[in-house]
């Protein structure tokens, strides 16, 4: 697995943002730190925040790579890995709701860190898209909208992929979303069923269904952009095909359909045998679904499936979806044409399903 957290020591009084650079000819912010020596061990850096240490932590190279370095706990976090497309702030552990298979379990406490990531995405790469996950972000909608639109001031070229749970929009936000900060962005947003005692069960939430449908006519109102996403799950996979049908007739607004797979960690690492849809066996219902939304012009996508676990008329809809630092293949994927396009399997996927791959 790619490191995402390095040991670093440092004499700073209080954590800050860098840039990592390898050259001085490359310095060209106050926040870029030059490396100015290293061993099998570690970076030595020199920045504005002084001489710093960054243990390698198996990295090939840090140049270019955003850090916030925490000096009291002795941690350098990589918050941008340079040349990936998978680099996600995590704004908040907090959630007002408890899905049945959260990977992510929320906690009670938030720690604010809007200003550290705001000087991060001044700091990235251009043309990056930053993905923003929790918890739920928009618990902290006031400190994320001025995040999206001071990024958006300075660095017109930076967009936004954000997950959300879609409970927190209201009409009061239709102005705001419609400002042209908001136009380089998308929004993730969550649907599990077509009804709301299926979909209210799953999130954990009673009135969960209602609230966002509520806020997908906001969304819609404000001419947002939005991703619809449902996880495959045991409860949910029968209804798959009215799903598609109600997304036809009701968020035909939306950009695309990403039916995903499920992930072994969090909440459905102890609940896999009752959450987890075996898609080589109930294709049928994944299928309908798909058929149904394509027919009414819905983009559909397949995240985190393997391409040869997916019949090879649906294949195209299954990219290489599951962030480069999570991902792992079997030793059979060796030999495999389609490597490079696929997803593969999360680093936390069982074996004895990896073991079940089919080089294409
Ligand atoms: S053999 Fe491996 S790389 Fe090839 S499609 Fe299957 S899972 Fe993907």
């Amino acid at each position: 697995m790619i490191p995402l957290l390095l040991p670093a020591t440092s004499e700073a009084r209080r954590p800050f943002v860098c840039r990592v650079q390898d050259s001085a000819d490359n310095l060209s912010d106050a926040a870029d730190a030059l490396i100015v020596g290293s061993d099998v061990a570690e970076y030595m850096l020199s920045g504005r925040d002084g001489v710093f240490a960054v243990g390698r932590g198996g990295t090939q190279s840090l140049a270019g790579d955003v850090l916030l370095v925490d000096p009291e706990n002795g941690r350098a976090e990589r918050i941008f890995r340079h040349g990936s497309r998978h680099n996600t702030l995590l704004v908040t552990e907090r959630c007002d709701q408890l899905c049945v298979m959260c990977s992510q379990p929320p906690k009670k406490t938030h720690v604010d860190r809007f200003a550290y990531f705001e000087e991060a995405c001044l700091l990235s790469a251009k043309d990056s898209v930053i993905g923003i996950s929790g918890g739920e972000p928009t618990l902290y909608k006031e400190e994320l909208f001025r995040l999206i639109e001071r990024t958006a001031e300075v660095r017109p070229d930076v967009g936004f992929h954000i997950l959300s749970n879609g409970q927190h929009f209201t009409a009061d936000d239709i102005e705001r979303l419609r400002q042209p900060a908001y136009r380089n962005m998308i929004w993730g947003i969550p649907l599990y069923a077509p009804n709301a005692p299926l979909h209210d069960e799953i999130v954990g939430k009673a009135d969960a269904y209602a609230r966002l449908l509520e806020s997908f006519a906001v969304l819609m109102r404000a001419g947002a952009r939005v991703e619809l996403r449902t996880v495959l799950l045991s409860p949910n996979v029968a209804s798959l095909p009215m799903l598609a049908r109600f997304i036809t007739r009701h968020l035909g607004f939306i950009e695309c359909w990403s039916i995903m797979q499920l992930e072994n960690i969090g909440f459905a690492k102890n609940r896999w045998s009752n959450l987890y849809v075996d898609h080589r066996r109930h294709f049928g219902e994944i299928a309908a679904a798909i058929d149904t939304a394509q027919m009414r012009h819905v983009p559909v996508r397949l995240f985190n499936f393997p391409r040869c676990t997916v019949p090879a008329n649906y294949r195209d809809l299954a990219p290489a979806s599951i962030s480069d630092w999570k991902r792992k293949y079997a030793p059979a994927c060796e030999g495999c044409n389609e490597r490079e396009a696929c997803a593969g399997f999360f680093e936390w996927h069982p074996d004895a399903d990896i073991g079940r791959v089919t080089p294409l």
